[in-house]
């Protein structure tokens, strides 16, 4: 009897004790997981405008070109410089984009530029000739437009009109015969390209899940140079260039305002 009741008695003690140690380990588990977020993540907002990298909205390499927001030959204010195989870009485009070949040369990846800079003119003219095309071969005009503007950007709203824009495939892709589609992003090279990009200064500019933002369709091999601070914040927050810029002008803004309404307040003591 007294037997019966010794075991019991361990084994409740054992389970207490199993319970115990059970709620020290989740405890611990706990406090780092607090501790982190408690210190360095804070609210969403909090985190946007400590780490937001310093900016200037006139920079070129930030110049936000849409179907809302146009670009003339005339904007085209830095010097464009040969890649290779005859391929121009702006300047600040050339070392990083190298760099980038380099390391992808290294993961065993071999890129090849499709398309860098085009000029206004120069898309006007393939613009036409298409819309031209699909005139001659029966479309009425609203219809020809609609075909061509599925497949050619108006002239003035590409990117590739700044110089800062590439297409960029592979060789393993473009030897089997694919081209600018979208499953490109499901091969290493796009993964590659996706995942490493931004360490150079480098955004998928038209991603995926955002093409209610950009009216762009996903397009994994359309690189935009932004420079790298702001590309690896945008990679991070999961950012296109128009959340971006809006992030960007909302911060100006509420620094001016503040900054006035110290002022004012200066003003206010110095008149009282
Ligand atoms: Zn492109």
């Amino acid at each position: 009897m007294s037997k019966k009741i010794l075991i019991v008695l361990s084994a409740l003690a054992s389970f207490f004790l199993f319970i115990h140690l059970k709620e020290l380990k989740e405890r611990q588990l706990d406090v780092p997981i607090f501790e982190k977020y408690s210190y360095s993540k804070g609210t969403a907002e909090e985190i946007e405008k400590e780490t937001l990298p310093e900016s200037d909205l006139s920079d070129y390499c930030l110049r936000l070109i849409n179907s809302d927001h146009s670009f003339t030959d005339e904007d085209l204010t830095m010097p464009l410089k040969p890649l290779a195989e005859g391929y121009e870009v702006a300047e600040v485009v050339v070392a990083p984009y190298e760099s980038m070949e380099k390391a992808a040369n290294k993961a065993g990846i071999t890129l090849k530029i499709i398309s860098a800079y085009r000029s206004v003119s120069y898309q006007e003219q393939v613009y036409q000739d298409n819309l031209s095309e699909n005139l001659n071969q029966g479309s009425t005009k609203k219809e020809a437009q609609k075909l061509t503007e599925d497949y050619v950007a108006k002239p003035g709203t590409s990117e590739h009109h700044t110089g800062l824009a590439l297409d960029v495939l592979d060789v393993t892709w473009l030897d089997s015969g694919n081209g600018l589609v979208g499953e490109f992003g499901e091969t290493e090279a796009g993964k590659w390209l996706d995942e490493h990009c931004a360490e150079f200064g480098f955004i998928i500019r038209y991603p995926k899940d955002k093409e209610d933002i950009t009216k762009i369709q996903y397009e994994p091999w359309h690189l935009r140079y932004i420079g790298k601070e702001h590309a690896q914040y945008m990679k991070t927050h999961g950012l296109v260039l128009e959340e971006y810029i809006e992030l960007l002008e909302n911060e100006q803004h509420e620094k001016k305002e503040s900054e006035t309404s110290k002022s004012t307040s200066k003003e206010t003591t110095k008149k009282s």
